[in-house]
């Protein structure tokens, strides 16, 4: 049982990896971003106030995604690890998460900004299912049908280079302060670096399970 924290700029690969590693390690991911728009859909007072945050690309305020965060925590079975992707974004959001649970290891992806911009440039994703391909590395069997469900893929209105560049500086600036917070909580890191457009999915993912091995974590 690993709890971790998976960090990684979008475009890094860290939603492919967490889907992965769930499977492979027997975890529960949860990224909060899903869940909002999870919520979103359904409608209701909680919805309708987080939904003009997430739209304009803001971060929802502190003690909503704290609420959320330990909502979804509390319905991991018990004996069942995972993987936060998304969380924590602040400095608040950690110190919240420190008094619901013990985190074993950080998961950091380390991707230089050209490759995330090719990457991300061609990313699709499952409007159905949420499943993520790439029109160049990661096909759909059929095109631009989802493999897993049969659901459309669809491009998100963020994915193209200036909008990716922005995002890309907004999420150093978040993150630097928080991976600190951790490296001085000594918490352990499992680094991985993507030094190749070609990188596949699976040899990530099995370098990463061998970095938490190596710390005994799985
Ligand atoms: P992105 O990769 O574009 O940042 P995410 O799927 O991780 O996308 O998150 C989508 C949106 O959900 C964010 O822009 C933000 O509005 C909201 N969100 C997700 N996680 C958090 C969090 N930990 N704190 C505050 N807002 C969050």
């Amino acid at each position: 049982m690993v709890n971790a924290i998976i960090f990684g700029a979008p475009g890094s690969g860290k939603g492919t990896y967490a889907s992965r590693l769930q499977s492979k390690l027997g975890v529960d991911v949860i990224a909060t971003g899903d869940v909002f728009r999870e919520i979103i859909k359904e409608d209701t007072p909680l919805g309708r106030k987080v939904k003009g945050y997430v739209e304009e690309g803001l971060l929802v305020p502190d003690e909503v995604v704290i609420e959320v965060l330990q909502e979804r925590m509390a319905k991991i079975p018990s004996g069942k690890g995972f993987i936060l992707d998304g969380y924590p974004r602040t400095i608040e959001q950690a110190k919240a998460l420190e008094k619901i649970t013990k985190i074993d290891v950080i998961i950091q992806l380390i991707v230089p900004d050209w490759i995330i911009i090719e990457r991300l440039s061609a990313r699709r994703i499952c409007r159905k299912c949420g499943e993520v391909y790439n029109l160049r590395y990661l096909k759909p069997r059929v095109d631009m049908v989802c493999d897993k469900c049969g659901g459309e893929l669809y491009q998100r209105s963020d994915d193209t280079p200036e909008v990716i560049k922005r995002r890309i500086k907004v999420y150093e600036q978040q993150t630097k302060p928080i991976l600190k917070y951790y490296r001085e909580k000594k918490v352990p890191f499992v680094e991985f670096k993507t030094e190749s457009l070609e990188m596949p999915p699976e040899v990530a993912v099995e370098e990463i399970i061998k970095g938490l091995q190596k710390l005994k974590l799985v």
